[in-house]
């Protein structure tokens, strides 16, 4: 017996990959990993957490935390995120602020709310794998997003109604991103902008690893930029995508969408429909553990993770081979290698994995178009700094020796 002819289409896109099958090794004690993207444990407020708790478990407060609560999420910690907000160049109010469970809650409210099949989205090549998983069920098609390119928005266009639809957003990850641990400068962001206004679509701005920056100066949101021209966010384009997954605890399931009044108002019949709020009680402790410090706990954890990025960027300096490049992140958990043209990821992996002992998130799956076999992701926020430096060193040997051959 077998349900599989009875699937929806959408399921055809929606596939489990190779890689994570492969990965599922990594749970034995003498692999060195740097194939998570999580952050590290040691690092997460659990005593505030835990008082927070308490409080909101005593007698009159469990009678909210432990019930039902409004789609748009617990007011006390919008206010806080809508000042937050202001604090980054984005002068908003509550109303502007949705909670969701997670970002990735967020992302794919956003591919039901704009993509119909045959629609397009400009993503990067490589981009964010759980945006791709979540507005694949959608079933968009993808064109690539560059901000370096200049290539003509009429060209966007024939391309989108080629494949049948209109290009709807352009969703992008500007600081820190995932996979590339690459920031946007304004001049790029100002250029997506430009090209959403000549597409009229809407921009997807990720900002999951915005408070990481470890060193340059802060280049201010997309967001931040459109309102500095329309004055009024309700008149912006620009979907903010927050989250408190890397700063304070991806359990947790907090993150949150700022916009544009309207496109709130929609998301919320989404969050009605989908999973009527986020949990009360997660809400309500992170709205206390903020309120109390949110900057002196982001500071803690960007003078660990520059350690960790600092570790791994010398390392790579000693022990990799000519020919092999990488990028110099200035906040996030990621650094992006290219490897000489001709060497799979994936293959690597298997045999780094068989011979050293040490494991990566091969480039290919980042991409929508297939590309990138010649890539591979590095996490610096998991593994301690002297781990680094072991697997850094394991992984120049099994470079080295494939280079060989
Ligand atoms: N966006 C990016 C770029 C991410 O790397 C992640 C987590 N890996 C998310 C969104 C989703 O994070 P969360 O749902 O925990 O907020």
């Amino acid at each position: 017996m077998s349900l599989d002819q009875l699937f929806a289409t959408r399921m055809g896109r929606m596939k489990a990959s190779e890689i994570r099958e492969l990965l599922k090794l990594l749970d034995q004690p003498d692999v060195i990993s740097f194939a998570g993207g999580i952050p590290d444990p040691a690092l997460f407020p659990a005593a505030a957490f835990r008082d927070a708790m308490v409080r909101a478990l005593g007698d009159v407060q469990a009678g909210v935390s432990l019930q039902y609560s409004t789609s748009e999420g617990y007011p006390p910690l919008r206010r806080w995120i809508a000042d937050h907000m202001r604090g980054l160049g984005v002068e908003c109010g509550e109303d502007n602020i949705l909670i969701t469970s997670g970002s990735q809650q967020a992302l794919d409210y956003l591919g039901k709310l704009f993509l119909s099949p045959g629609d397009t989205a400009l993503v990067g090549w490589p981009t964010y794998l759980g945006a791709l998983g979540a507005f694949n069920a959608y079933e968009p098609v993808y064109d690539r997003l560059d901000p370096k390119s200049n290539r003509a928005p009429s060209d966007f266009r024939a391309q989108a109604e080629t494949r049948g639809g209109r290009v709807k957003f352009a969703y992008l990850s500007p600081d820190f991103a995932n996979p590339t641990g690459v920031t946007l400068t304004r001049e790029e962001r100002e250029s997506v902008l430009r090209l959403a206004d000549d597409l009229d679509c809407a921009v997807i701005e990720d900002a999951a690893y915005q408070s990481l920056r470890y060193d340059g100066e802060p280049v201010a949101p997309i967001l931040a930029l459109e309102l500095q021209r329309r004055g009024d966010i309700d008149a912006c384009r620009t979907v903010y995508c927050g989250s408190f997954s890397k700063t304070l605890s991806p359990g947790l399931r907090i993150g949150w969408v700022c916009a544009a009044k309207t496109l709130i108002n929609r998301m919320v019949l989404l969050k009605q429909a989908g999973d009527l709020h986020t949990p009360t009680l997660n809400q309500i402790v992170v709205a206390d553990v903020v309120a109390d410090g949110f900057e002196d706990h982001v500071e803690t954890l960007r003078a660990h993770y520059r350690v960790k990025r600092d570790r791994m960027l010398a390392a790579l300096e000693r022990h990799m081979p000519a020919g092999v490049e990488w990028t110099r992140p200035e906040g996030g958990m990621f650094v992006w290698m290219t490897l000489p043209e001709g060497l799979d990821g994936a293959a690597l992996l298997a045999e780094a994995l068989r011979s050293e002992r040490v494991a990566f998130v091969p480039g290919a799956a980042f991409h929508a178009d297939g590309s990138g076999r010649n890539t591979l992701r590095l996490n610096f926020s998991s593994p301690g700094p002297d781990e680094i430096e072991e697997g850094i060193t394991r992984l120049g040997q099994v470079l080295r020796a494939s280079m060989a051959v």
